[in-house]
């Protein structure tokens, strides 16, 4: 055997007060950060959700009117239960979401208003690795996030925006894309990981409409956090690709 074993991560920063999570859907952050977002309310830092679509096309039989009202209150749910008490949905349409202009300028409205330090969103590579493809909503939702941070901090982009009194925000040092097959980065979510098995759980329409009889979220998260544990010498971990926003980092 001559292959060589995962790269180690680096411990990702802690000192910030504030993140905004911005995923395509309800569920995305639960398939994995959210026992870390329980680690950092537990610090007593603020974590604010921001969800694009309502995730009303996830669910195959459900219609999406009821779905998108399902979904919605699962969500805000699984967001109580990790000490997230702000959940927004952008609306956008589920399955179909489009990069470009207009959802740049929908995130980067919600950036300007929460100002946060740290932004985390989904991984927004083709893949998750290997063969498993990523989903579309995923790529355009991350890469208008990142780009949503740089047009925040830009007054005269969606200079609308800042004419209706939203300030622009400068300040958002990292973006944190979880579960991308280049993280480089993780943090040890060894305590908090019941909280985010519980957070999955919530999502119950979601998982059973998926119809993956025996699925059990604790088992799930279980073999995706020990394997970014290993890599940091913890028993659970989370992993990130870290984007630096600020020089010299
Ligand atoms: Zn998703």
């Amino acid at each position: 055997m001559d292959q060589q074993p995962p790269a180690p991560l680096e411990t990702i920063t802690e000192d910030w007060e504030r993140a905004l999570c911005v995923v395509a859907h309800p569920d995305d952050l639960e398939f994995g950060t959210a026992a870390a977002v329980a680690r950092w309310t537990g610090q007593g830092k603020r974590v604010v959700y921001c969800m694009v679509t309502s995730g009303e096309a996830g669910i195959d039989g459900m219609a999406p009117d009821q779905a998108r009202e399902v979904r919605e209150a699962e969500q805000i749910e699984s967001a109580r239960i990790v000490g997230v008490d702000v959940v927004e949905f952008l609306r956008l349409p589920d399955g179909v979401l489009e990069y470009g202009v207009p959802l740049r300028r929908a995130i980067t409205s919600v950036v300007r208003r929460h100002r946060p330090q740290i932004v985390v969103t989904n991984n927004f590579r083709e893949s998750w690795g290997g063969m498993s493809l990523n989903q579309p909503d995923h790529i355009a939702a991350g890469r208008a996030t990142v780009d949503a941070v740089r047009d925040a901090g830009n007054r005269w982009v969606f200079h609308d925006q800042v004419e209706a009194g939203l300030e622009p925000w400068g300040g958002v040092r990292q973006v944190w894309a979880a579960g991308s097959p280049r993280a480089d980065h993780g943090v040890d979510i060894t305590d908090s990981f019941d909280a985010g098995v519980a957070s999955l759980a919530a999502h119950r329409a979601y998982i059973e409409g998926l119809g993956w009889a025996d699925f059990d979220p604790a088992e799930f998260l279980e073999g995706v956090s020990r394997a970014v544990g290993s890599r940091m010498g913890v028993r659970h971990g989370t992993a990130f690709e870290v984007f630096s926003l600020t020089w010299g980092d």
